[in-house]
């Protein structure tokens, strides 16, 4: 039966260790094998998070912890796996929580900050309760706001916010989700070091990982950030690998049913996978053994009916 570790120890080490471990969004069945594969090969933790419209799309957050654990079963998974909400509001968050999520991010950037901290408090009791972790966002990290990014996190907050007992803290440092414009300003990182400075114990999290050049990230990682979040920049790898299938007409080819959405599908899931072990290498995240596996996918089936 697959176990969801709380990520606390990995993501603590991760901050000592000055290396980063990867929270990558799921869309789907495809999406979730992609990850848990490049982990497997990768030997290295995988967090896989869903935001609340990815919650919905795939039929529930039920469906996709079952999916998870079922996935990981079948696909005779052994690298720590940690299943995350992503910018959840209280409702999912205790929804998730009580459906065994091995961790939350609960996100209250739109209260005022009493109210957001007082609501993050009876989520980190609910989870901690149960052995779960808990993450807080400071500072709105959100879309299109131009060439300054998001807004910029405080450091008093980050004080409030730990004192709190949340375990990883997101926080911004003009960092967007979604692509970053032209003329973007680049990551703040004098707050960032502010911030790792006045709590220094505390997994930092980078939201809106995918775009920021390598050496930024690199320089994020090396001041505290320990989890990275990426969703659009595996968007664009299914994207760009599923468009070169059609454009080379193999959705066309009836005589070996490339019309199949499992061929179809697979050009893109398969760049998933090696865009996160891509992203695997920049955030230095180790191996946990040095066992050779492979978790390819099984191409027979392809071609069963
Ligand atoms: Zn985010």
């Amino acid at each position: 039966m697959a176990y969801f570790d709380n990520g606390n120890e990995i993501f603590k080490q991760a901050r000592r260790n000055h290396y980063a471990v990867g929270a990558y969004n799921t869309n789907n069945l495809e999406w979730t094998k992609a990850l848990l594969q490049a982990a497997e090969e990768t030997r290295t933790p995988l967090l896989i998070q869903a935001s609340t419209g990815a919650g919905k799309y795939m039929g529930g957050y039920k469906v996709i912890k079952d999916l998870t654990a079922d996935l990981m079963d079948s696909m005779d998974i052994s690298v720590p796996v940690i299943l995350n909400l992503d910018h959840g509001d209280y409702d999912s968050a205790v929804e998730c929580i009580k459906l065994g999520f091995s961790s939350v991010m609960f996100d209250g950037h739109n209260l005022p900050t009493d109210e957001n901290l007082a609501k993050t408090r009876e989520i980190i009791k609910l989870a901690h309760e149960r052995g779960i972790s808990v993450e807080a966002e400071i500072g709105k990290i959100g879309e299109n706001q131009g060439a300054d990014g998001g807004e910029l996190a405080s450091v008093a907050d980050a004080k409030l916010f730990v004192a709190a007992g949340v375990d990883k803290l997101a926080c911004g440092i003009g960092n967007i989700h979604g692509v970053y414009p032209e003329g973007w300003k680049g990551l703040n990182f004098e707050r960032l070091q502010e911030i790792a400075t006045a709590v220094p114990d505390v997994p930092l999290v980078l939201h809106g990982g995918s775009g920021i050049p390598r050496e930024q990230v690199e320089k994020a990682i090396s001041l505290g950030i320990a989890k990275i979040n990426i969703n659009t920049e595996f968007q664009l790898a299914f994207q760009s690998a599923t468009r070169k299938y059609f454009e080379a007409g193999k959705d066309q080819d009836k005589a070996h049913k490339g019309y199949d959405p499992r061929k179809l599908l697979l050009p893109g899931t398969e760049a998933i996978s090696d865009a996160m072990k891509e992203m695997i290498s920049w955030m230095g995240t180790p191996s946990i053994d040095s066992k050779v596996k492979s978790a390819g996918f099984d191409r027979a089936s392809l071609n069963e009916e």
